[in-house]
């Protein structure tokens, strides 16, 4: 059987049990929660063994971005669930009435949830926690660069599911391909942008629905006024977790060139500090996936460029926290994502070219920074860069706040989730307008002699 054909038969699979359970009760979608929850509890630390071998993760950076994040997410689905299934009354006009009308949040059916290397565990996870939570059945694609975590996601999702409802499929990318082949009621992708354009020609053939959360190059913008140790110590933070590798990591910095030096200084200082001579000796300092990704960003390091770290050890998948300056935009550096912990520090004179130099890049950024202790400076920015989400001084934690939807914009994605933001994007929002019939407003129906301006009066 070829892997097109297996999969057409797991899909089928999966829509006749969605068909036959559809729309899955608050008990069964609450149960399915709880054993996921259960299941990750139990392969908790072949989890956390396997996020080290892939990706050189600590434990505590395991359980912070990846088992906690998820555990957290699951508990508060778990506790919300009952209010967001909840049908939504809403007002009625005039010309429909009696009538009272309500939004009711419909399973979508069959999704299929394809994952990315970089946490590998949480973003594959995270959403079927919202695909569960709407009442679907779901295929897991994982990535083939974490084949530690795959396998033990498998066994997450093999030891409490059947693959009617939910199958986890590991492997290279023909799966992915033979996956796409297959109608499926939504797709939701986490990736390259790259990727991002395969997936969305493929859903297309089917009219089938995406939520695409891509990448993109997200600044940091340092104003003159900024406390610097608080964005030093933050921006550092948020660049260096996962070896860099995080979709709303600071790309790079903007700073304004009054401060210049003295953000440098202590940048510098600050990554010393931290990591010491030798970050490759420092158990809280990750490694690239692989030796691929190793050397597409250590080929962006240009050594005349490099402030400190450049170091760049390709077998041990190691690169440095580095700090690079005198920046181009046309550098190689400023043309893709870096995704690495590799940061360019580039001066600014006025908030125009700000702008403008976060506008001339390839893509939309995911996420903003900007660190400036002045409100109209902060509300200026915050209106004016077109980005997934905004952070004001600080770096990722607006993505860790479930009650704030979490996606791109443009280039950097469509759709969002976390929270009930997942739950909508898992759900379909069907109106129902329920009318009475002890009345009926004649000025609708014809013969409309003389019924004008009643009309008129009620539609202004
Ligand atoms: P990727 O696009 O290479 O791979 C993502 C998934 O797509 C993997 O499961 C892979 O198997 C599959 N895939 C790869 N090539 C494919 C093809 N030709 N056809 C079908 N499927 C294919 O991304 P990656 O390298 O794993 O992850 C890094 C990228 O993901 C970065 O750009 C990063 O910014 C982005 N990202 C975005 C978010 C977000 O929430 N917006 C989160 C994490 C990562």
């Amino acid at each position: 059987m070829t892997l097109t054909s297996s999969y057409q038969q797991l899909v089928e699979k999966q829509r006749a049990f969605f068909i036959a359970n559809k729309p899955f009760s608050f008990a069964y979608r609450e149960q399915q929660l709880l054993l996921l929850k259960s299941s990750i509890i139990v392969h908790q630390s072949a989890l956390t063994e396997a996020l080290f071998l892939d990706l050189g993760k600590s434990e505590y950076e395991s359980y912070l971005t990846e088992i906690g994040f998820v555990l957290h997410e699951l508990s508060l689905t778990i506790k919300q669930l009952k209010k967001w299934m909840k049908p939504e009354k809403v007002k009625t006009p005039l010309l429909s009435q009696p009538a009272t009308s309500y939004i009711h949040s419909d399973p979508l059916g069959v999704c299929f949830i394809i994952a990315p290397f970089n946490y590998p565990a949480s973003l594959c996870l995270s959403p079927l926690i919202a695909a569960i939570a709407a009442g679907n059945c779901s295929v897991l694609k994982t990535s083939e660069l974490t084949p530690h975590v795959s396998e033990v996601l498998k066994q997450i999702i093999n030891s409490v599911f059947a693959p009617e409802y939910i199958e986890c499929i590991n492997g290279e990318v023909e799966h992915s391909t033979a996956l796409l082949a297959q109608k499926f009621d939504h797709i939701f992708f986490t990736g390259s942008s790259e990727v991002g354009k395969i997936v969305m020609q493929a859903a297309a053939k089917n009219l089938t629905p995406v939520t695409l959360e891509l990448g993109g190059k997200s600044p940091c913008i340092v104003c003159a006024d900024a406390n610097i140790d608080v964005a030093v110590k933050r921006i550092v933070y948020g660049k260096m977790l996962n070896a860099g590798q995080t979709c709303v990591a600071p790309d790079y910095v903007l700073v304004d060139d009054s401060i210049k030096e003295q953000f440098i200084a202590k940048l510098t200082q600050r990554i010393k500090t931290l990591y010491g001579e030798d970050a490759s000796q420092n158990p809280d300092f990750g490694r690239m996936v692989s030796t691929r990704h190793t050397e597409r960003v250590g080929q962006l390091i240009d050594a005349d460029k490099v402030l400190i770290g450049g170091d760049v050890n390709i077998e041990q998948r190691y690169i440095a926290p580095t700090i690079m300056h005198n920046v181009e935009l046309t550098d190689e550096i400023m043309q893709q994502e870096i995704f690495g912990p590799v940061l360019p520090v580039i001066g600014f004179s006025d908030f125009e070219s700000v702008l403008s130099i976060i506008q001339s890049l390839p893509s939309h950024p995911l996420a903003a920074y900007i660190f400036s202790q002045d409100k109209r400076i902060q509300n200026t920015l915050t209106v004016n860069i077109q980005a997934g989400g905004v952070a004001i001084n600080h770096c990722i934690q607006h993505l860790v706040n479930p009650h704030l939807p979490f996606g791109g914009v443009g280039s950097s994605g469509m759709g969002s989730y976390h929270g009930k933001h997942g739950f909508d994007t898992f759900s379909h929002k069907k109106s129902v307008l329920k009318a009475a019939t002890w009345f009926d407003l004649p000025v609708i129906y014809p013969p409309y002699k003389n019924k004008l301006s009643w009309l008129k009066a009620i539609l202004k």
